[in-house]
């Protein structure tokens, strides 16, 4: 049967992306494979799929029976819910190891660089399979997307090389015009408090605790005005209240490069002093923009303790 490559639960756009590149590759080798997420392109994707001429991926939230290959996490919050009842082949992912498992040997390229897609760029190279002109300019557009256009601290030598290679492929010469075109569609705030918390939410088992973390980057957070933060702040609320023990939106500006922090939660001084922070102000911290690197690590520690 046909195996499945499918990214996170509500996917950005490496996870969408990576879908696509992956299966380019697999295909390459001779798998016989097809692309899935776990929910609609956000508005950056949505961007990046219509400028490459590229379809999304198959929604699947039901996976029981299937072959998988994960790509962009190995957190079993981020897999479908029934993920025990699909066979794991392979991983592809540039996170911290997550607690998925697996009952035969799989196939795992992790990496701790920038993105999922410098890993797909490389091992394309490494298995001599070609990379068609497009889906170069979306692997591209995922690199420059999860490394914040290379400013973000995760941002490695590995991304910036895979970038400047995709972009010889797909043809581009301005990569930063093309960054900035897509976080003006990334910056988008025209949808409901809750569609943009979960825009880009994870849920994360840190020792016990259930946290969600979502994070909105957007090219300034003067563009939140007090209504909308005062929504997102209540939304938030329900947020935590739909089973988790704490919520937390990251608001990263991406020109000022820090972020606002809106925290949910009975641990919110734990959380707000693990980040660096105090509760008497604004929660702003200059110079984190990374979730996975500034903000995951400094609470799994906060929690484990
Ligand atoms: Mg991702
Ligand atoms: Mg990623
Ligand atoms: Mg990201």
């Amino acid at each position: 049967m046909t195996a499945l490559v499918i990214g996170h639960k509500n996917p950005d756009t490496d996870s969408i992306i990576s879908a696509l590149s992956a299966t380019n590759l697999y295909r390459g080798r001779g798998f016989d494979v097809q692309s899935a997420a776990q929910g609609k392109p956000a508005p950056e994707t949505q961007f990046v799929l219509e400028k490459f001429n590229l379809t999304a991926p198959e929604e699947v939230h039901e996976v029981a029976g299937r072959e998988l290959y994960l790509v962009d996490y190995s957190d079993l919050a981020q897999a479908p819910d029934d993920f025990a009842k699909a066979k794991l082949l392979g991983i592809i992912d540039h996170h911290k190891l997550g607690d998925v498992t697996s009952d035969s040997p799989v196939e795992c390229y992790i990496q701790p660089v920038g993105c999922s897609n410098t890993v797909i760029k490389r091992l394309h190279d490494y298995y001599q399979v070609a990379i068609p002109k497009d889906l170069a300019g979306a692997m591209l557009c995922a690199i420059l997307s999860d490394t914040v256009l290379f400013k973000s601290p995760t941002c490695t030598d590995l991304d910036k090389e895979a970038a400047y290679d995709l972009a010889k492929i797909a043809g581009i010469e301005d990569i930063n015009a093309l960054g900035m075109e897509m976080f003006k569609a990334k910056s988008n705030l025209d949808a409901s408090a809750r569609d943009l918390i979960f825009r880009d939410f994870k849920d994360f088992n840190m020792s016990g605790h259930k946290i969600g973390i979502g994070q909105l980057e957007i090219l300034s957070l003067d563009l939140i005005n007090d209504e909308l933060m005062q929504q997102l702040t209540s939304e938030l609320d329900k947020v935590r209240s739909e089973g988790r023990d704490s919520a937390v939106l990251v608001l990263t500006d991406i020109m000022q490069e820090g972020s606002r922090i809106l925290v949910s939660s009975d641990k919110a001084q734990l959380i707000v002093n693990a980040l660096g922070g105090s509760l008497s102000d604004n929660i702003y911290l200059p110079g984190v923009m990374s979730r996975k690197k500034q903000v995951v690590p400094q609470l799994e520690q906060a929690f484990k303790a």
